[in-house]
Parts: structure tokens; C-alpha cells; sequence
């Protein structure tokens, strides 16, 4: 008897065992996915990571009902990667297994099937036999089955054969909620029939038959000019867009088209739409030549790259980084071998990924979080099948079914979005890049203007590669960055609200002048909260311990942490005075107090308010871009690689509260935002101008951001974490312990804190306190912030004790409703 260990998507820290019946229809291998029964009746797939011929000891294994595949989903790399995350992120490896696999892998007693768009059943009545005819018809009425009851349609107990069997012929598609329901684009498309396309002596003869009807002829011609057939007939496959080919300018009769296609020389069908389809405006390019200044950049990237395998590229905003980029995948796609392309969560503008289709056509694949379950499903194919030798994607592309990766690309390598929140694995996506390419022998890249201190550390170190680029493309230049003292301001009564007279004015000139312009504000809303004007009372959020934010449009108080809504009151509940007023600045009130100031401008909005909607992102940069917007306010959603060579001055409201986050990463973060912000100015023709008002105009890190002084910036912030001992020269482990109650929290982070000092040493050991937000969703939250050394020191062993006094802390009778989180290398 054989057994598979195969690994659930569930939070225990194990695989399970079970065992593989002789009459498997396909010999089960490590990597394929399997569906087995799991804890009461529940149907999960998992993945087989180990086959072996132990019986287990203490349980008599359940058998494997089903394999889901001819081919495994999952190949022998990717589970060591899954292990590595699971072992380092001290999280489970069905934790990982459930963000790794895309849902539409994951068939389970929780999923979904529907129709598969492309299917029609009368078309297919000779491969369907009474059952599977049975569910096709009540999908064909209800759209969305769920597993549970699909069952009782067909009057199977175990009716997981039948669904297989069904995706296999393509008839149906696995959905893991109904929100997901997946509604590909067609288009009709039309070709030659095989007959002609494959026999050049047809294609002849058809010729001399049609000679008496001109206007088939010409279809004919027409066709066999866009398609070049008699040069490869294998190119007659994906034929024309029938609308394109019906309308092509000269005088062309769709009805000749249609007779030629009852006569059986044309025939009509359909395709799916890629997602980013190229329109004719953008056909394929070659890559762009480099100035000098780049391609001495890519040499070093390259020999830096043969000595070291990680190179860190320094390149200043509006350098031209993504063209070195393009060059280095370039080199990989002619050896035949896979590079991805990381990019931070949110820069997945169509703009990157447009720029790298026109370079890269069929072979580039997209994966990322926004997508549909289906089409990440095709990614990951595409990336198995290797039809995909480029990827651009998201943090989770990592785990991606390469086979052959030799470069990744970690653009924005400083991006705090490359770190995974929650669920676990709460990995970071930069670290794990490095990884991968461990695993692979492949070499990695980490491009940016303002590298995390990390990566600049360790290139310092000279343990990575490093490549600098310090001037813009073209004749371009940094802006000049001009720091307001709005204290000052104030005093001489230059402030209109929460602008200066040299904001105002600097706007208004450059758009008389034509151009455009962004304004940063870091808050959302309209004001950060209200209060009463008598009692200084201040509306908080029932379940989190935090004020509720003002949102103008609705007239509505928002909490930003659970998203609890309610009216504005009229009346002080505390004191029954009717003088409430708001207070603090938002991304709507700059919006409206310029409307205010500026009357002829169109402004536009950029936050998480206005971009909820799947394509509302899109669509306000393609406004901007059209030039139907003069400004752009936006939170830290319009610092991130936007390339707009029209936009000339850059507006930085309040630059004070981003040094005053109880963290010590916030000069790094401050740094990092205002020098990114600042490089969206001037990005083509003249010198933009930021303008950066603030209270504290000496404050020094101010300065070196006006000087674009990364270097000295470095000096001072590495010297401080040296010293008060921080990343990069301590590794953190921070623990979260959430309960409903707050002395219970309070206790059983003090019985926590109290065993790891036992185990790990006082000085390892910060905390256990409550963090500035200490409530969220009705839990208390309390903390414990654990700093190991990097050097001489056993990782391993720590992590033992952490995970074993989580274990005995919930072993404790009074701390059963308690619950902790790890979360390694926070951010
Ligand atoms: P970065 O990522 O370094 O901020 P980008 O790669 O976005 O800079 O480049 C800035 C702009 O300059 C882009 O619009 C890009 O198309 C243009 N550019 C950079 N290098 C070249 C080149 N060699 N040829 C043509 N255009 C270039
Ligand atoms: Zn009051
Ligand atoms: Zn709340």
C-alpha cells in the first residue's frame, strides 16, 4: 500500500496522510492536486508534497478520492519555497498552500461551479452522458451552483467525478464565491477553412473558381494580405477580428463574407479578449535604445550581477530604470528562459503594464491580486505550459509554477506594499524574490530611487552589486524643492485655509502655462475627525478606539478601521451644544478648498475613496493623462511611479506628520514619500518645482530631500539604528495579542512577555504594550516586539521557544479566548 502526505489548506502546522487506492486513474506524483475528505465530512484539494509506504502509527488513513489532474498544478520547487515560508514566517504550510494557489485550483466543499462561458451544450451532446447533461442544464438555468448541492441534482453522495470530469471537457468552471463569477470578453474572429489554408493547391484552384465574382476575390486577397497563409499556414489559426476584416477601409461586402463563409471558404469563431489587449496605436516595438548614461548602467548591472547575483540599481526618479529592465529580460527571453517582472501593489497602472506588452506581445503573462480567480488561473497555466516567459506581477507571483526563472526584477524594491499583511504567511515580497532566485540560481535585480536602507546596507556591504544612475533621461532635471514655513506664513497672514500664497501661485501659473500638477495629502476623508466647539468632545468609533473620520460627500463620520458609518450629529451627545466643527485636513477638503481658491481648475481626486471600483484607478489617471484634469490630490496612491511628462509642480500639504509615526522606520518612509512624490515634477522638458510646506522648516531630513541627498540620509539613519539596535542590524518578530477583553489581553501578554524574558533574555524582549490604536473591532490589542541578534545566534531555536510559549499560552484554562499573531520582519 502506498501513501501520500498531502498538504490542506488549513491552519495546522502538519501534512496529513492518506492513502492511494491501487485503481487510481492516474498515478498519483508529488505536486498533483488531490481531493480528500477532511475533518467532518468536508471536501478540501490538496496537494501531495511526499509519497511513501509508511503506515501511520496512530490513525487509520482515509483514501484519496480523486486525482484533479493529468499533470501536476505543482511542481517539487514550489513546495520547498512553501516549506521555506511556512518555516521562516512561522505560520502553517496550508497557510501558505491557501495564498500560493489561486482559488480556481481549489476545489472544495466551500466552492462554486458555473457554466464555462465558451460551452454550449447542444453542441456537445455526444460527449455528456444522463448526469452530467442532468447539471448542465439546472447550471444553464441557476448560473452558480453551490458544491454542496450539486449532489442532490445528480443523486450522487460523491459527486466530485462528475465535476472533474466536466472541467476536464471544458463545461464548467470552478468559482470559490459568486462575486467572482468570470465573464471573459469574446469576439468574433473569422479565418480560412482548413481546407484552404492547408492545401496551397486548393487555395489555387479557389482562386480560378472565384475569378468571375470580383468581390470574393477581393475578400480573398484582402485576407491573405493580413494573414500571410502562403507563408505560414499555421498563421491562418488566429485569422482576424471579423470586424476589423469586414470594415478594412477598402470597399469590402460583408455579404460576400457571409456567402463565403456558407460556402464553407471562410469560417467564423470566437476568442477571448486578452485583459490588455494592444490596440493598433501601440503594435509591438522593439526595446528603446539607451543613452549613454543607461548603458553604462546596464554593464554594471550586468557584471555586477555575474559577481554577486543580487545588484541593487540606484536609479534617480524619471532615469529610466524600467528601460535597463527591459533590456536584461530581453537577454533572458532570447536564451529561452523565465524572468519576472515584481512591481508594488498599487503600480499596477495600465501604464507599466501597456509599456511592457508593446515590448514583449504573447510571451508576457499578468498576475495580480485585482484579477479574477480564473484569470490568475490562466497566468499560472500559461507560466506551467511556458507560453509565458515574462511575468509582471504582484508579491504573490512568487508563487508562480516557474521552471525556469534566471532573473527577477523587484521594481520599487523599497515599496512597503511587497509586505503581506493578513492573512499569514504575512511574508515580504522583496526577501522571498531573493529566495526564490536561490532556489532557481537566478539573479535578482532591486531597482529604485530610494532604496530601502536594507538594500542600500547590504550593497554597501558590498554584499550585493550595486549600480548607480544619477541623472534624468533626456535633458530633464530634478526639481527644485522649495521648503514653505507655514508657521511663518501664518503670522503674515499669507494662508488661505491650509495653503500658502507660494502654493496657490505656483499653481496657478502652471496651469495658465498649460501644465498640470499633484497635490499630496497623507488622510483620506475630509477631516481627520469633528469635534464640539464647547467641550472639546470628540465622536470615536464604537468598536475600534479611534475618532471617526468626516467624509463630506455623504455627510457621514467613517471609522477607516472597520468601516463602521453614521451621521454627523447635530448636537454635542456630551454637552448639547451645537457647535461642531471639523477639524485637520483630508484629501476632500483640499479638493474642495482649492475649488475654493482656484476657481477655474479641474481638479481630480486619487484615494481610496474614489478608487473602489475595479476600474475607477484606470480611469482618473487616463483623465489626468488626457489632460482633462489640471490637479491631482491624492494620498500616497499618486507617489507611486506615475509617468506623466505634462506634470510640472508637485504640492506637499503637511510634511510634518509624516515624521511623527511611532515607528522607526518613519524617517526612512518620510524620505522614501516626499523624494518620490517630488520626482513625479519635471519628468520631460523644463525644471518642476515641489513645493513642501511645513512647520518645521530646519527639520535636517527636509533639507537633504530638497538636496536629493539619499547618501547622507543613509549615514545618519543607519548610524541611529546601529546604535539603538534595529534593522538590518537585528532581525524583529512582533506578536499581536488580540481578546475581547482588555484585562485579559493585558494579563496574557504580561504571562507571555514574562515567559519569553525567561527564555530569550530581558534585553530581547520589548513590551508586551498597548499600541496607539489599542482597540480594533472590539478587540484589545496588546504587543510584544522581539529583537534577535542577525550574527551568532540560533534562529531556529528561538522560534521553537516563541512557537512553544504561544502553544503553552493557550494551553492555560484562562486564556482560552485569547489569540496571538506573529508577524517576522515587520514593517
Ligand atoms: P524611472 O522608473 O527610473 O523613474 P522611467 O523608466 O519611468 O523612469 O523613465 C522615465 C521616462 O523616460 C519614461 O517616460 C520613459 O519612457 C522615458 N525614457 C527613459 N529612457 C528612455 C530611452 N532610452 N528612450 C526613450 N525614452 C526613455
Ligand atoms: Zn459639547
Ligand atoms: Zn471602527
Amino acid at each position: 500500500m502506498k501513501f501520500a502526505e498531502v498538504i490542506l489548506p488549513v491552519p495546522i502546522p502538519k501534512s496529513f496522510c492518506y492513502s492511494i487506492p491501487p485503481m487510481m486513474d492516474v498515478a498519483i506524483v508529488v505536486g498533483h492536486r488531490v481531493l480528500v475528505e477532511f475533518g467532518n465530512r468536508k471536501m478540501y484539494t490538496g496537494i501531495v508534497s511526499e509519497i511513501h509506504d509508511k503506515h501511520p502509527d496512530k490513525y487509520e488513513p482515509k483514501p484519496i478520492l480523486e486525482v484533479l489532474e493529468v499533470e501536476p498544478s505543482v511542481n517539487p520547487s514550489q513546495i520547498k519555497l512553501w516549506k521555506w515560508v511556512a518555516d521562516y514566517y512561522m505560520c502553517t504550510i496550508g497557510e501558505v498552500l491557501n495564498v500560493a494557489l489561486p482559488s480556481g485550483l481549489k476545489l472544495s466543499s466551500q466552492s462554486y461551479i458555473q457554466l464555462h462561458p465558451h460551452f454550449i451544450i447542444q453542441d456537445n451532446l455526444e460527449i455528456l452522458n444522463d448526469r452530467e447533461f442532468t447539471l448542465l442544464s439546472h447550471l444553464e438555468k441557476e448560473q452558480t451552483i453551490p458544491y454542496t448541492q450539486v449532489g442532490n441534482i445528480i443523486q450522487l453522495k460523491s459527486p466530485y467525478k462528475t465535476i472533474k470530469d466536466l472541467i476536464a471537457k471544458e463545461a464548467i468552471l470552478l468559482i470559490e464565491q459568486i462575486k467572482e463569477k468570470y465573464k471573459p470578453k469574446m469576439e468574433k474572429r473569422i479565418r480560412l477553412t482548413e481546407q484552404y489554408a492547408e492545401n496551397p493547391e486548393a487555395l489555387d484552384q479557389l482562386f480560378e473558381q472565384l475569378g468571375k465574382k470580383a468581390k470574393q476575390e477581393d475578400a480573398l486577397l484582402k485576407y491573405l494580405t493580413l494573414v500571410p497563409v502562403h507563408e505560414d499556414h499555421l498563421s491562418n489559426y488566429h485569422g482576424v477580428a471579423k470586424k476589423d476584416f469586414v470594415h478594412s477601409g477598402r470597399a469590402l461586402s460583408p455579404s460576400s463574407v457571409g456567402t463565403m463563409t456558407k460556402n464553407g471558404i471562410f469560417e467564423e469563431f470566437e476568442r477571448q479578449i486578452p485583459r490588455y489587449e494592444l490596440t493598433a496605436s501601440d503594435k509591438m516595438q522593439p526595446t528603446p535604445q539607451l543613452s549613454d548614461a543607461q548603458n553604462e548602467c546596464l554593464q554594471k548591472t550586468i557584471k555586477g550581477l555575474e559577481e554577486k547575483n543580487v545588484c541593487l540599481l540606484h536609479g534617480v526618479t524619471g532615469s529610466g530604470k524600467t528601460e535597463i529592465y527591459l533590456q536584461l529580460i530581453q537577454g533572458v527571453i532570447q536564451n529561452g528562459e523565465q524572468a519576472l517582472f515584481m512591481i508594488p501593489e498599487i503600480a499596477l497602472t495600465s501604464q507599466l503594464v501597456r509599456r511592457l506588452k508593446v515590448y514583449f506581445g504573447d510571451v508576457l503573462g499578468i498576475y495580480h491580486s485585482k484579477f479574477s480567480d480564473n484569470e490568475r488561473v490562466e497566468t499560472w497555466k500559461g507560466v506551467q505550459e511556458g507560453r509565458f516567459q515574462v511575468v509582471v506581477g504582484t508579491r504573490s507571483s512568487l508563487f508562480l509554477p516557474f521552471s525556469d526563472l534566471s532573473l527577477i526584477i523587484v521594481d520599487e524594491e523599497h515599496d512597503s506594499s511587497y509586505k503581506a499583511h493578513d492573512p499569514a504567511p504575512r511574508y515580504q515580497g522583496r526577501d522571498l524574490a531573493l529566495v526564490l532566485a536561490h532556489f532557481h540560481h537566478a539573479k535578482v535585480v532591486l531597482g529604485s530611487a530610494t532604496p530601502s536602507l536594507e538594500s542600500f546596507y547590504l550593497a554597501a556591504k558590498q554584499k550585493y552589486a550595486y549600480a548607480g544612475l544619477s541623472e534624468r533621461y533626456g535633458d530633464a532635471q530634478l526639481p527644485e524643492i522649495k521648503i514653505i514655513d507655514i508657521k511663518s506664513k501664518r503670522k503674515q497672514k499669507k494662508m488661505k485655509d491650509d495653503f500658502s500664497d507660494d502654493l496657490l501661485q505656483t499653481l496657478h501659473q502652471t496651469t495658465e502655462e498649460g501644465h498640470q500638477a499633484i497635490l499630496f495629502q497623507n488622510r483620506r476623508g475630509y477631516s481627520p475627525y469633528v469635534t464640539c466647539n464647547v467641550c472639546s468632545w470628540v465622536p470615536t468609533c464604537p468598536s475600534c478606539n479611534v475618532n471617526l473620520t468626516y467624509h463630506i460627500y455623504k455627510n457621514e463620520l467613517r471609522c477607516h478601521y472597520c468601516g463602521h458609518k453614521e451621521h454627523v450629529p447635530n448636537t454635542c451627545v456630551s454637552c448639547g451644544s451645537t457647535e461642531i466643527k471639523t477639524v485637520g485636513l483630508g484629501t476632500q477638503k483640499v479638493e474642495e478648498g482649492l475649488k475654493d481658491y482656484l476657481t477655474d481648475l479641474r481638479v481630480g481626486r486619487l484615494d481610496l475613496d474614489t478608487t473602489r471600483r475595479k476600474h475607477s484607478y484606470e480611469q482618473i489617471l487616463t483623465d489626468f493623462e488626457h489632460g482633462h484634469i489640471d490637479v491631482l490630490v491624492g494620498t500616497q496612491m499618486v507617489t507611486k511611479g506615475l509617468d506623466f511628462s505634462n506634470v510640472r509642480v508637485v504640492g506637499i500639504l503637511d510634511a510634518d506628520r509624516l515624521l511623527y509615526f511611532p515607528d522607526f522606520r518613519a524617517h526612512e518612509r518620510a524620505f522614501q514619500l516626499l523624494t518620490q512624490v517630488s520626482g513625479r515634477a519635471g519628468r520631460r522638458g523644463e525644471k518642476g518645482t515641489v513645493i513642501l510646506q511645513t512647520t518645521t522648516p530646519n527639520e535636517t531630513l527636509f533639507a537633504k530631500v530638497a538636496r536629493h541627498d539619499y547618501r547622507n540620509f543613509y549615514r545618519k539613519e543607519i548610524a541611529e539604528r546601529q546604535q539603538y539596535h534595529y534593522p538590518p542590524f537585528t532581525r524583529l518578530i512582533k506578536l499581536t495579542i488580540r481578546s475581547e477583553k482588555q484585562e485579559l489581553t493585558k494579563e496574557s501578554a504580561q504571562w507571555l512577555g514574562n515567559r519569553l524574558v525567561n527564555w530569550l533574555g530581558r534585553k530581547r524582549i520589548l513590551g508586551p504594550q498597548e499600541p496607539n490604536i489599542n482597540k480594533i473591532r472590539n478587540y484589545f490589542l496588546s504587543e510584544i516586539l522581539i529583537k534577535l541578534e542577525r550574527e551568532n545566534f540560533d534562529l531556529k531555536k528561538a522560534k521553537n521557544y516563541i512557537h512553544h510559549a504561544i502553544l503553552q499560552l493557550k494551553e492555560e484554562k484562562n486564556f482560552k479566548r485569547v489569540w496571538v499573531t506573529i508577524d517576522v520582519d515587520p514593517n
